[in-house]
């Protein structure tokens, strides 16, 4: 059994859903860690009477800010390939159709990534796992998708599992994402070997199953007729909803009980209203929203119909290529209308939501020792101090992992 008590803590913000005043910030503050979980997690007087064992160790934060680890919960972190070039040629005009029909495009890093081996995959992820580690995300989400021959999609499943195993990375959690993009031969008999064999060989790799709904991706039907076959498998649904046109992914994800609807732009306020009445979690990717420069996700709209609402990075090549949880905070705050507590809880607390995980994102007894301690008494720095890192210490499990 080990003992970790944090002391000195100015401020701890719980980011516990339970209470009404987000981030649920307490002052002078402890934390008791017993075995990787949160013994105690209140007022520093109140443990002057505690039964503490002799051999615990302390740790004296001398008034920072404690907040828990972030839980990104949408990111697609293993590809091949390089589309720097591609940001370049966007950046001086030319329009993602041009560039994908010179062999551009989110083909390019399917063509790079499905054809690499398992260690290819992971090396490339693993720094990008790492960067996410020190800018404070303790959980992460990863899918395939940039393998869409079905040998090469369980192949990112199986680095996805191989990156969590690898130490000194977040945890990870995999999702199957087989309808990404358009596959090369006959659509419907790729999304026939999806239904039946894919979902069945992804439901030992993945915990979710995912799918791109939208004009040009795939129909409301085909998504459906997937999510149902993996829900059969007991594998939790996720949804790319209504990024670019308002096709029917919100009210999908609504109707099948979907974890969580991600994206979110074109949504209408009947869809968002959907999602809360039938509790999936909103998650919103304003990084994508940034650099594609379209409307912003609908972070104040999906609060105001009730929506559980998430911040994940959505890290990917091609429109989101940042595996900064503070930096998306600071733009939920600046694109989407959130208050930057709302960005808070939405980034840790939201997250699990949006992983079915109700044992992380929040800092209370009984919830996994997720913490960052900050280089600043003020929690509101993460989103204030824009494009920075005030992330000064990282335990996962109770342990310090950037140590
Ligand atoms: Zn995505």
């Amino acid at each position: 059994m080990t003992t970790l008590v944090v002391r000195g803590i100015g401020r701890l913000c719980t980011c516990d859903p339970a209470r009404d005043d987000p981030p649920g910030v307490l002052e002078k503050a402890a934390l008791v860690v017993r075995d990787g979980f949160i013994a105690f997690a209140g007022g520093e007087r109140e443990l002057a009477g505690a039964d503490l064992p002799d051999d615990a160790e302390t740790l004296d934060v001398a008034g920072a800010a404690v907040i828990p680890g972030f839980v990104d919960s949408h990111t697609h972190l293993i590809w091949l390939g390089d589309r720097s070039d591609e940001y370049a040629r966007r950046a001086a005009g030319e329009s993602y159709e041009s560039i994908a029909e010179s062999g551009g495009g989110i083909r390019a890093t399917v063509a790079a990534t499905a054809a690499g081996d398992i260690d290819t995959l992971v090396a490339a992820a693993f720094p990008r796992a790492r960067r996410m580690l020190r800018l404070g995300t303790t959980t992460v989400e990863v899918k395939s998708g940039y393998g869409v021959f079905p040998d090469a999609e369980l192949r990112q499943l199986d680095a996805a599992n191989a990156l969590g195993a690898a130490g000194h990375v977040p945890d990870v959690v995999t999702t199957y994402l087989p309808l990404h993009s358009a596959p090369p031969g006959d659509r419907n008999a790729y999304v026939d070997e999806v239904v039946a064999t894919g979902v069945r060989e992804a439901a030992t790799r993945a915990y979710f199953t995912d799918v791109h709904c939208e004009q040009g991706a795939f129909t409301v039907e085909e998504c459906e007729r997937v999510l149902v076959a993996a829900r059969a498998h007991g594998m939790g649904m996720k949804v790319h909803a209504d990024q670019l046109s308002r096709c029917g992914g919100a009210r999908l994800a609504a109707r099948l009980g979907a974890v969580s609807a991600d994206h979110l732009e074109m949504a209408g306020d009947t869809d968002l209203l959907a999602l809360a009445g039938a509790g999936v979690v909103a998650t919103l990717l304003p990084g994508a929203s940034l650099v594609l420069g379209g409307p912003p996700p609908p972070g104040r709209r999906a609060l105001d119909c009730g929506c559980v609402v998430a911040i994940a990075t959505d890290c990917n090549p091609g429109t989101s290529y940042s595996e900064s949880m503070p930096l998306m905070c600071s733009l939920a705050v600046a694109e989407a209308g959130l208050t930057p507590a709302e960005a808070l809880v939405a980034a840790t607390a939201g997250g699990a939501a949006a992983l079915g995980l109700d044992d992380r994102g929040v800092l209370r007894r009984g919830a996994r020792a997720d913490f960052l301690v900050l280089d600043s008494d003020r929690w509101i720095d993460v989103a204030y101090h824009l494009g920075g890192n005030v992330v000064a210490r990282v335990f996962k499990g109770g342990r310090d992992v950037l140590g």
